[in-house]
């Protein structure tokens, strides 16, 4: 598929086309089929990789308010979608062809339906002025491809494969004129839409609270829509300019029943991260990583990493052909990712039957690395669990991957049945409350103090007030 795209790419003639926000004639390799058809493909890629979040309502209620502003745009007539992806990360997106996405991750953080419609618009922005099809032309005529993608993801193949053009829109970044643009654009359509402009700035300003990375591999917002902070004074001007008596809808009631029971960081169907321990209910496995790693849970794979060193741990699974023992699956698949083999042998990992060797090979931005990897099988399935560092560290690192790699474990249907994502609720304020003592008292330590103030569009530092009706995160 990744070819198909690429030598459409190279096939395209070069064109001018209008476009349709400035009315000015530019250069672009692509015509409006083109974009639909590139839009199509990377749709189909981006659902099947992060998956549709499956709540029919709460996609029903994005997608009302998305084609109201599409409605509103300069060009209504494309066959917009709207669609929230089952994704912890706080992001939005787009890819040509009228393709607007959401992560169920966004939506705690956003403060009420005229936020809603600022980052919907906004994106719908980008799609409008087509700055998507010129990152896409600029790729393929520049070359920039996708090697975008193994800055942020070491590549680690056959382990990892997130280099899929869908998944590249993830990474695409904008310039700042393309950003302001679009955040023009976004307070234009909502305000044409009816709702309160000041949304984009206000939402602007609880994005420049949120960290630079998300928590779980997937890069948020903020790696692709660069400077919020300094946005924020560009964009409230011009949303106190569209705002107009027929613009001021916040609807905040009807934007908190749509998100009420929305899931919170790691889902059933993806598996849940609690501290370094993974557990994959649907999947009934369950590992423990280090003490003190980072866990990143992508739809793919789930990869934990020591913070500040080049030391991995990796979580995945092949096919095992029917007929094949263990042993000639791990060589076979070890020796197509390039690695040779130092020793091996069979083992039980958690009484399940592995092979389990030590390797050497080399990760693209890490160099040569020493590794340790099991392949255990259950059914006709193969989980591999790796871990490796650069070969001068691997010695040191050993005592803790040893351990972790042979945790790997099946998990009873009880168990399984027993694990509940975490949920998005709502919570009076007492009088006496701060943002530390609703962490703990009523969130069960789940999220901390300063994430539920910027969840709620403020800081740490400015207490909550008595009677407000505020987000919180609560056991499932
Ligand atoms: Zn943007």
């Amino acid at each position: 598929m990744r070819l198909t795209l690429v030598t459409t790419l190279l096939l395209l003639s070069v064109a001018c086309a209008t476009n349709p926000v400035t009315g000015k004639k530019e250069f672009s390799l692509m015509s409006e089929a083109e974009e639909l058809a590139i839009g199509q493909q990377a749709d189909a890629e981006i659902r099947r990789e992060m998956g549709v979040y499956p709540d029919q309502e709460v996609q029903r209620y994005v997608s009302d308010i998305g084609m109201r502003l599409a409605a509103e745009s300069h060009r209504p007539n494309l066959p917009w979608t709207f669609t929230v992806v089952d994704s912890p990360a706080i992001n939005a997106f787009a890819v040509p062809g009228g393709y607007v996405y959401i992560t169920r991750g966004i939506l705690p953080y956003l403060g009420d339906e005229a936020e809603l419609a600022g980052v919907l618009g906004h994106e719908i922005g980008h799609v409008t002025a087509r700055h998507a099809s010129q990152q896409y032309s600029r790729q393929a005529g520049g070359g920039l491809g996708l090697a975008i993608l193994s800055i942020f993801v070491p590549q680690t193949a056959p382990f990892a494969d997130l280099s899929s053009l869908g998944l590249s829109v993830l990474f695409l970044k904008y310039g700042r004129d393309d950003e302001l643009e679009s955040d023009r654009l976004g307070v234009e359509y909502a305000a044409g839409a009816g709702f309160d402009p000041s949304g984009v700035p206000r939402f602007l300003d609880t994005l420049a609270r949120v960290s630079t990375l998300s928590e779980r591999g997937v890069p948020n917002w903020l790696s692709t829509h660069p400077e919020p902070a300094s946005r924020v004074g560009v964009a409230e001007p011009i949303a106190a300019k569209f705002a107009s008596d027929t613009a001021n809808a916040r609807n905040t009631d009807d934007f908190h029943r749509a998100i009420d029971g929305v899931v919170v960081g790691d889902s059933i169907e993806q598996g849940i991260v609690r501290g370094n321990a993974f557990i994959h209910p649907a999947m009934r496995i369950a590992l423990e990583f280090p003490e003190g790693w980072e866990v990143i849970n992508t739809a793919e794979q789930v990869m934990a990493r020591e913070p500040g060193t080049e030391h991995y741990m990796l979580l995945s699974q092949v096919e095992q052909p029917r007929g094949r023992q263990i042993e000639e699956v791990a060589r076979d698949a070890m020796r197509r990712a390039g690695y040779s083999m130092l020793d091996g042998a069979i083992e039980q990992v958690s009484g399940l039957s592995a092979f389990v060797g030590l390797y050497r090979g080399s990760v693209q931005s890490v160099g040569r690395v020493t590794m340790r990897a099991a392949h255990v099988a259950i059914g006709r399935q193969v989980y591999v669990i790796a871990g490796f560092a650069p070969e001068k560290d691997f010695e040191g690192v050993s005592a803790q991957l040893e351990p972790a790699i042979r945790s790997f474990r099946e998990i009873s249907a009880q168990e399984a049945s027993r694990v509940r994502p975490n949920r998005l609720s709502f919570y009076t304020v007492r009088a006496g409350d701060s943002w530390q003592s609703i962490a703990q008292r009523v969130g069960g330590g789940i999220t901390s103090a300063s994430t539920l103030a910027i969840m709620n569009g403020f800081e740490v530092s400015d207490q909550p007030q008595a009677g407000a009706r505020i987000k919180i995160v609560v056991a499932g």
